[in-house]
């Protein structure tokens, strides 16, 4: 029988809706019964006649777990593909009822000592508000106190913010700058529908507004040889660390080979194209591709420079191999979008070492 402390909705939920257990390939069970006496959940039983084992309450299995399978000597255990559980978590309600539970549960799940960290948190206020493309916030912070900046930051990092009075979690954004000296940082944020952040961004916050602000955070920074050709991949506001790292680079590589092939769902969506034209003039051998998946018809070219490129960034790369050539990899943006990417690349066969990856989320 299900077991009701172990049948519980997972994050929200239903147990019964999700997929996810273990199966015996029988021919390969040696009959150990590691599985059977190591889960504690009443998952599996023994057949002692045959001398196997069999699932008998597959939804008391814990979702995500497969430590059965990891401790099978046989490999005779299978589980549905950790997509499924990764789709779970790309769920509205899956997140939120994470972070609510976390909250919660507070006091119980607070880690007493925490480990000493280089990042601070610091204050920043609302400089600048510009509505870009279709869906996107371009916003300036300022130090919101002379002195207290991130002013050392990489190239490629990101900070992460809370909005102003609340209890929630905080959220990452990529600084789509490089340093500038005086403790200024412009971030990208895109809409999401039913976003607790993106949400007060788009219809709350106004210049003036303060936030705490904690970073400078990641390792989405420049790896390569100054004379290392690269290809920079972004998908949607993935742009912004992208946007970083060629600033830098068009102040200290400037003649270096760079290519950067940018997807987005439509035409309008594009945003920040003078950034680019200026980033263009500095770092004359930059060349862009600009990605669109829905194509191009009846729109009139951003600029003669920018490339345009009907289907997604994606596609861009498997249609046009030369993109890649020798090149570096540097890639930021959705996750499903650098899932795709690591794939091609795999496919490829491109060193490891040679591919750098910055996911915005699961
Ligand atoms: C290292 C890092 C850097 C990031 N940099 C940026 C950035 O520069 N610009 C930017 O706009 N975002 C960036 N993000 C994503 C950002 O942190 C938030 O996740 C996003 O803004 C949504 O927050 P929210 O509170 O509005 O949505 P939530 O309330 O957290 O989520 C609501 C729903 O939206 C989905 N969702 C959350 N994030 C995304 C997303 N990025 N795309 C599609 N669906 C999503 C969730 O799965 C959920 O279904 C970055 C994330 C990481 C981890
Ligand atoms: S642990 Fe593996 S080999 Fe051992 S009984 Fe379970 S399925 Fe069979
Ligand atoms: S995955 Fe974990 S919970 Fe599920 S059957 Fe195996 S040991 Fe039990």
């Amino acid at each position: 029988m299900p077991n009701p402390q172990f049948t519980k909705p997972w994050h929200g939920v239903p147990r019964d809706q999700i997929h996810w257990n273990p199966s015996i390939i029988e021919d390969a069970c040696i009959g150990c019964g590691t599985c059977v006496t190591g889960c504690s959940r009443l998952v599996y039983r023994f057949e002692f006649d045959r001398k196997k084992p069999v699932v008998v309450d597959p939804m008391n299995c814990m979702v995500g777990c497969t430590t059965c399978a990891n401790t099978c000597p046989a490999h005779a255990i299978a589980f549905p593909s950790i997509d499924t559980v990764l789709a779970l978590e790309g769920l509205g309600q899956v997140r939120h009822a994470v972070e609510d539970d976390l909250l919660a549960r507070h006091d119980i799940l607070m880690a007493t000592e925490s480990l000493p960290h280089p990042d601070r948190i610091i204050t920043l206020a609302v400089a600048q508000i510009e509505h870009l493309g279709t869906d996107v916030l371009r916003v300036q912070f300022k130090p919101a106190q002379a002195g207290e900046c991130f002013c050392e930051f990489t190239p490629g990092q990101y900070i992460e913010l809370w909005q102003p009075e609340s209890s929630h979690l905080s959220r990452s954004y990529s600084i789509a700058n490089a340093p500038h000296g005086d403790g200024s940082i412009t971030l990208h944020i895109r809409r999401v529908e039913g976003g607790r952040f993106t949400q007060w961004a788009f219809e709350a916050m106004k210049v003036g507004d303060t936030v705490q602000a904690r970073g400078p955070l990641g390792g989405f920074t420049m790896r390569s040889k100054s004379d290392t050709p690269l290809l920079f991949m972004a998908g949607g506001t993935g742009l912004a660390p992208v946007l970083a790292l060629l600033e830098q680079q068009s102040r200290f590589t400037p003649q270096r080979d760079m290519v950067l092939v940018w997807g987005m769902r439509s035409p309008e969506a594009f945003y920040a194209l003078d950034d680019l034209l200026a980033l263009m003039a500095r770092a004359p051998a930059l060349k862009v591709y600009l990605a669109s998946a829905e194509g191009w018809a009846g729109q009139v070219a951003a600029d003669g420079l920018l490339h345009r490129v009907a289907g997604t960034a994606v596609d861009a790369l498997m249609q046009n191999p030369d993109l890649l050539g020798e090149r570096d990899v540097y890639t930021a943006g959705p996750p499903v979008m650098l899932r795709e990417i690591a794939r091609v690349l795999e496919t490829a066969r491109v060193d490891s070492a040679r591919i750098h990856m910055d996911s915005f989320g699961v």
